[in-house]
This record gives structure tokens, C-alpha cells and sequence, in this order.
């Protein structure tokens, strides 16, 4: 049963950071975690900004002597030269984006809106794209959050920094789902540090406030950040959505998924499951995906559980998972993943319940990406076979299927139904053979009884005739030719034959 699974189990330690820090880690930082994925890209962001630095001082310095030789300055400066003058330009104007108009709200709000009181109706500036989108549910949300925070003493604080914040990510509409994902998390980390200070050791405090942050923000951008133009997200959306439509094919056995759907209990949590699963791509919040990929995950464990009647373990878990999406295959699928790894707070990620599912999916993902014959137990032309439609799969083998799921019912009334189909079709063949049998038989019998008719009609021949033919011997052979003339029914006897009777 191990070696059958080989193909989909996963090692425990490949869901955790590559860098060994004991976080979770994703497909989508590299196998990194949050964590050390923004170390690393902040590593890569400032050797680029050191090489751009370099050049740029090599560059003045070529031009320095090249002007102090010609004895005139070069006005016109080489045109990589410009291209790379624009873009560390763009890149400074964003780093004064994320770092000074976090925190200083009123450089984008009018000086009015500081002086008013902590409120609702205040807070959408005319021109903010974000507000115009979905006011209905921004409207509310942003209650919802002057409500949770009206008790903190720093509430008001937090609620300017985070309406200052997301205000001024609208501008940012042209920056790269990175760079966007970057500032978001560029702000949950600086504000999550000084209410850290503030709330001194009080993480789940911090938390909490960092969960209602997260749903006020990703609330009001969700439309403007989710599956934005400038990815390929959707083209990934579509490409495993298609993939998930070849895969039909895919059984249950196959997978080798230890879940008997003929039990209710556990068809139910199966049902669930694909609902679940579905269902996350209704939510605007990235902890609400989440909670949504959690649940499916209990139901599939619950599922697992009442099949084997024992706690299931993580390696049942994947391919169970990997069956629910299978069978689920939930819209944007892959925009959904890369909107949580941008723009959920990272702590949910990379610790708790809500990250450990949140890796399986990716995992379960990748594996559907990458599934191949050897995964689900069968030759890769007969993967290749199935995969293209050429042939149906054929049904695994009784003894092959009960190795994988002993109480496979479903598929055992399948098999029954095949056979009987069979059964009827060599039915249908026997007939068929009669049928052509008889068929022969009836012109042989036609035959015969045409042979008898004739040979009756030899014997007796009809009274019709010329009565002198019969008692006048001598006229015989003259009479004949005048008879065969007159009457016509002697047409039907062949001529040859008749001298013949007659000479009898
Ligand atoms: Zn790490």
C-alpha cells in the first residue's frame, strides 16, 4: 500500500521553509516562507540598488572625463543610460510610497478630514477608484472596523494609518502584483511591530487587531489587487482548470484515497468538502479563503476518519485533498492561491491550522500540475492514452481495486453493469447468428417447397390442359405445340420438361 502511494506522498518536513526556520513554506516564495522570502527579495532589491549605484557612478565618472577632455559637457546621456535613470526613479518614488504616506495620512487626505471625529462617512475621498467599486461592502467593513477599534486607545491612530494606506494604493494601480504584495506587507509588518510595542507580549491581541487590518484593507482593494492585469494569474487559472477537465478519468482507487462514499456520513463530509473548497472564491478577505480551505480540510479528515474508523494521518490527508479539488476544480483557482500568499497577513501563513492547510492546497496544486502515470499507478502510455481520450480507462481489476478501498461498492456495481452489458452485447450476437441461420433456412425451405409444388404440379397436371392430349396417344406430339400456344398457364411449366412428362 506504501509503494502503491509512493506517488503522491509527501514528506511532512516539505511543507516547512526551506530555510529551516520551522515556518511553513509555499511554491509561490520558492519553498521559502513569508518570512524569509521578503529577506531574500529585500536581499536581491538592494544588490540591485547597489548596482544601479555602481553604474551610475561609473557612468558620471566616463562622462566626467569625457567632458573635461572635449572640453564640453554631454548633454545627452546614452539611452540605457535614460532607461535606467527612469526606472530607479520609479523605484525611489515607490520606497517614499511605502515608507513616508504610511504614515503620514494627511499628505492624501484634505486637512479637514483630520479634524473629524472618528467616523465612517468621512473616511472615502471623492476620487478613490477603490470606493467608487464596491462601496456597498467597503461601506461596511470600514463600520465594522471603527467599531472593533472605538475601544482601543490607539484606535483612531490605527484606523488614519490603515484609511491613509489603502487610499494611497490606489495610485499604485500600475505597480506589479509584487510590488503591490511588497507595500502590503511592507505595512502589515511595521504596524504589527508597533502594536507589538504598544500591547507588550500580548501576541494574540496583536493579532486579532492584525486580522481586522487585513479585512478593512483587503475589503476596499480586493477588486483593484485580486487577479490584477498585470499577472498571468488568469492564464494559470484557465491552464489548471483544463487540466482538472482532463484528469476526469481519475478515479478514487487510482488516487488511492481512503474514502467509502457509500457510507452517508461520509459522502456528506465529501459533499462539504467540494463546497467548501468552491466556496472560497467568493470571499473578498484573504483570512476568509482560508477559513475556507480549513474547513474543507476538517471535512476531509472527518471523511477519512468514519472510512477507516481511525484517526487519519497526514499521509491519507494529500491524496484526499488532491481527489476533493479534483473532483471540485474551483474557479480561479490559481488567483485565489496568489491573492492569499500576497496579501494575507503573514503570521496566518506561516504558523497555525489556517497555513498548514493553506500548504497542503499548494501542494495538492503542484501535484495535480505534475501527475503522471507513475502517481496513480498505471504505465505512462496508458496515462498519455487516457489523458488525450483516445481509450476510456479500463477499470482496475477486482483484486486491484479492494487493495486501495476494500468497501468500494460504487465501483463494484459498475463493474456488474459491465459485465451485464457485455452480457447483452454476445446475447445480441447469438441472435444474430440465428436470425441469419433462419434466414437461410426459410429460402431452403422456400426452395423445397417450390420443388414440391412443381413436382405435384408434374404428377397431376392442371385440368386446364387439352383433355385430348391426354386420351389421344397418337396426336400427342402434334397437339403439343398447338396447346403450348393457346393455354398460358403452361408457361409456367419449363418447356424441356413437358415432351418428357408426357413420354412418362
Ligand atoms: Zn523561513
Amino acid at each position: 500500500m506504501m509503494s502503491q502511494r509512493r506517488g503522491i506522498h509527501l514528506d511532512q518536513s516539505e511543507l516547512l521553509c526551506k530555510k529551516g526556520c520551522g515556518y511553513y513554506g509555499n511554491t509561490a516564495w520558492q519553498g521559502l516562507c513569508s518570512k524569509c522570502w521578503r529577506e531574500e527579495y529585500q536581499r536581491e532589491k538592494q544588490q540591485i540598488q547597489e548596482d544601479w549605484a555602481l553604474a551610475e557612478r561609473l557612468q558620471r565618472e566616463e562622462e566626467e572625463a569625457y567632458a573635461s577632455r572635449h572640453q564640453r559637457a554631454q548633454s545627452q546621456p546614452t539611452t540605457t543610460f535614460n532607461k535606467f535613470e527612469e526606472r530607479k526613479t520609479k523605484e525611489k518614488s515607490s520606497k517614499v510610497n511605502t515608507v513616508t504616506k504610511f504614515f503620514t495620512p494627511s499628505t492624501k487626505t484634505p486637512p479637514k478630514k483630520d479634524s473629524t471625529p472618528l467616523d465612517a462617512q468621512s473616511s472615502p475621498s471623492p476620487s478613490s477608484s477603490a470606493t467608487r467599486h464596491s462601496s456597498g461592502d467597503s461601506d461596511h467593513a470600514t463600520r465594522e472596523f471603527i467599531d472593533f477599534l472605538k475601544p482601543l486607545k490607539s484606535g483612531k491612530e490605527i484606523f488614519k494609518q490603515c484609511r491613509a494606506f489603502t487610499e494611497s494604493m490606489v495610485y499604485k494601480r500600475d505597480l506589479g502584483a509584487d510590488e503591490l504584495s511588497e507595500c502590503v506587507q511592507d505595512f502589515y509588518q511595521s504596524l504589527s511591530e508597533r502594536l507589538h510595542t504598544q500591547f507588550k507580549g500580548s501576541t494574540d491581541h496583536v493579532e486579532s487587531i492584525m486580522d481586522e487590518v487585513e479585512k478593512y484593507m483587503m475589503t476596499r482593494l480586493y477588486k483593484e489587487v485580486f487577479c490584477p492585469e498585470t499577472t498571468d494569474d488568469e492564464k494559470k487559472d484557465l491552464a489548471i482548470q483544463k487540466r482538472v477537465r482532463a484528469l476526469h478519468w481519475v478515479t478514487i482507487e487510482m488516487l488511492c484515497v481512503p474514502v467509502d462514499e457509500e457510507i452517508p456520513e461520509v459522502s456528506d463530509s465529501v459533499v462539504k468538502a467540494i463546497t467548501d473548497v468552491i466556496e472560497m472564491d467568493s470571499k473578498h478577505v484573504p483570512k476568509e479563503k482560508l477559513a475556507c480551505i480549513t474547513r474543507c480540510s476538517k471535512h476531509i479528515f472527518n471523511a477519512i476518519k468514519v472510512s477507516k474508523k481511525e484517526a487519519a494521518s497526514a499521509d491519507d490527508f494529500l491524496p484526499t485533498l488532491i481527489y476533493i479539488v479534483l473532483k471540485a476544480n474551483p474557479p480561479r483557482l490559481q488567483s485565489n492561491i496568489q491573492y492569499i500568499t500576497r496579501f494575507c497577513n503573514p503570521s496566518r501563513l506561516m504558523t497555525g491550522e489556517d497555513g498548514y492547510y493553506f500548504t497542503n492546497l499548494c501542494c495538492a496544486v503542484a501535484f495535480i500540475e505534475k501527475l503522471d502515470g507513475q502517481s496513480l499507478n498505471m504505465s505512462s502510455e496508458e496515462f498519455e492514452l487516457y489523458m488525450s481520450g483516445q481509450a476510456p480507462p479500463l477499470w482496475p481489476q477486482v483484486t486491484g481495486a479492494s487493495s486501495c478501498s476494500p468497501g468500494s461498492t460504487a465501483l463494484s456495481q459498475v463493474h456488474q453493469r459491465l459485465d451485464l452489458l457485455t452480457g447483452l452485447g454476445e446475447r445480441q450476437e447469438r441472435v444474430m447468428v440465428k436470425a441469419r441461420q433462419l434466414e437461410s433456412d426459410l429460402i431452403d425451405w422456400t426452395d423445397e417447397v417450390d420443388q414440391k409444388v412443381q413436382s405435384v404440379l408434374e404428377n397431376f397436371p392442371p385440368q386446364t390442359q387439352n383433355p385430348a392430349a391426354g386420351t389421344d396417344d397418337g396426336t400427342t406430339s402434334a397437339a403439343s405445340s398447338a396447346i403450348d400456344s393457346e393455354n398460358v398457364e403452361n408457361e409456367l411449366l419449363p418447356p424441356p420438361l413437358q415432351p418428357q412428362v408426357f413420354a412418362g
